[in-house]
């Protein structure tokens, strides 16, 4: 028989001379929202009404109690998270004034090499589409759709927003064009702003969450973005001074997220592809809300309340997944990486991370977080393990915390556990130094052009922290 034949009749018996239905394609969709705190949703305790949508989510998955970030910075932050590599190993500790560097290879990049079809809505100005001229720089890496439309101004910033109506509205735009395609393995990044400030949400999104306020002092307004002792200037709503005024209005922007969220969640189940969907969600960051007297910003320490964030993991039906629906080991943004690939079953790359489609995590692991380059005297470090924690800021000496009995990190062990602090140091080096990669070099944000002239348009200056 000649083999063309053979192959035609072998084909023909594998699928009984009927249309058998195609395997279910691959899909991942990644929710990331910015500066949103664990603690803060009910999926993780939160006795206020923030997050009903998110919570039913939580019940579908599995929650990882115990998920870090990087750094509290989004730019640098959601880099790492897509190239599974440190901060410092892109250049990128220092802040939001630099863009990651086209040498970096993104999962975006290695998704779309792969025939997967690659979108993404984003809504916080620091991670729009570069200038053409600055070239293939920056998070747009490897998305053949990339949404930034932003036309909502923050409060008093000089930069814009979309808000998570507008967001959800976007994604569901390109979930809609897909449909034609419906046998295209796909992945959709969408990234929520909401919870960053300033705290602006809908007055009837505050219902419930009103309380009396306490009676901490009131707080100073500062002439900078810095919220050191102070309130960020561009905080300011209203010329509020009351915190616990800040902590409601943040509760609102939470559950502002939460409603649309839910709206992309119940798109997912209308057209029948929320089963076999990987749906991760995780935060970019947390924030400080006063504990270690730095009031609604991020990005300025490495304390458990920047850097500890939401991950929730929605299987596909039939994936190897923990056994538990609250996993409590350490997990990171650097799993990842790893979960994505093997969801859409492609090879395994030398990684940091551990994909989370496992029964059972690595008990023995340790994760890090760095605020600015690593050379500068008043970098912020930190190591953990998942129950201790090890933060330094500069020359000063190392403070350990034990999370489980102390969340907000404010009772120091060090001088008590000295040896559990020498333990976690090294375990912390050897983490680092293990896969270290030659630094990728970042590109700067540069003011030309197309991008001149937005920056000039608002008076956005490039070194603003988000
Ligand atoms: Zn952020």
């Amino acid at each position: 028989m000649r083999p063309r034949l053979v192959l035609l009749l072998a084909l023909l018996a594998l699928c009984g001379c009927s249309r058998a239905p195609a395997a279910t394609p691959r899909r991942v969709i990644l929710v990331t929202c910015d500066t949103l705190r664990a603690d803060r949703l009910g999926a993780y305790g939160y006795a206020r009404p923030t997050s009903p949508n998110l919570d039913a989510f939580a019940k579908d998955g599995v929650v990882f109690d115990e998920a870090y970030t990087t750094i509290p910075i989004t730019g640098p932050a959601l880099s790492a998270l897509f190239t599974g590599l440190l901060p410092d190993e892109l250049g990128l500790a220092g802040g939001n004034a630099f863009l990651l560097g086209a040498q970096a290879t993104t999962l975006a990049e290695v998704l779309r090499a792969a025939g997967v079809r690659t979108g993404a809505v984003v809504s916080n100005w620091v991670l729009r589409a570069p200038a053409p001229e600055q070239g293939d720089v920056g998070l747009k890496q490897g998305f053949e759709h990339y949404d930034d439309r932003m036309q909502t101004r923050e409060g008093v910033r000089d930069s814009f927003e979309r808000l998570a109506a507008d967001t959800t509205d976007a994604a569901l735009r390109w979930l809609d064009a897909r449909k034609a395609k419906a046998e295209d393995p796909l992945f959709l990044w969408v990234h929520y702003q909401d919870p960053h400030g300033p705290y602006r949400p809908a007055p009837e999104m505050l219902t419930g969450l009103e309380r009396p306020l306490t009676d901490e002092p009131e707080l100073a307004l500062g002439t900078t973005r810095f919220g050191k002792g102070q309130l960020p200037r561009y905080q300011d709503v209203d010329g509020e001074r009351a915190p616990e005024r800040y902590r409601i209005r943040y509760d609102g922007e939470v559950r502002t997220f939460d409603a649309h969220f839910g709206r992309l969640v119940a798109w997912l189940k209308s057209n029948g592809w929320y089963d076999d969907a990987l749906v991760v969600f995780t935060a970019d960051h947390g924030e400080s809300l006063g504990e270690h007297d730095y009031w609604f910003c991020h990005g300025e320490n490495v304390h458990r309340e920047e850097v500890r964030v939401p991950l929730v993991v929605k299987y596909p039906r039939g994936a190897t997944r923990p056994k538990a629906e609250r996993v409590r080991e350490l997990a990171t943004h650097l799993d990842l990486w790893p979960t994505v690939l093997e969801a859409f079953a492609l090879p395994p790359r030398p990684n940091r991370g551990t994909s989370l489609l496992v029964a059972t995590l690595p008990a023995e692991r340790v994760a890090t977080q760095v605020v600015r380059e690593p050379r500068a005297p008043d970098r912020w470090f930190a190591a953990t393990d998942g129950r201790w924690r090890l933060v330094q800021q500069g020359a000063e000496a190392p403070r350990l915390f034990d999370v489980a009995a102390d969340p907000f990190e404010a009772r120091d062990l060090a001088s008590a556990e000295p040896a559990r602090v020498d333990e976690l140091a090294r375990r912390a080096q050897r983490f680092v130094a293990d896969h270290a990669n030659a630094p990728i070099a970042p590109a700067r944000l540069l003011p030309t052009s197309e991008n001149q002239r937005a920056l000039q348009h608002t008076g956005y200056t490039g070194d603003d922290e988000h």
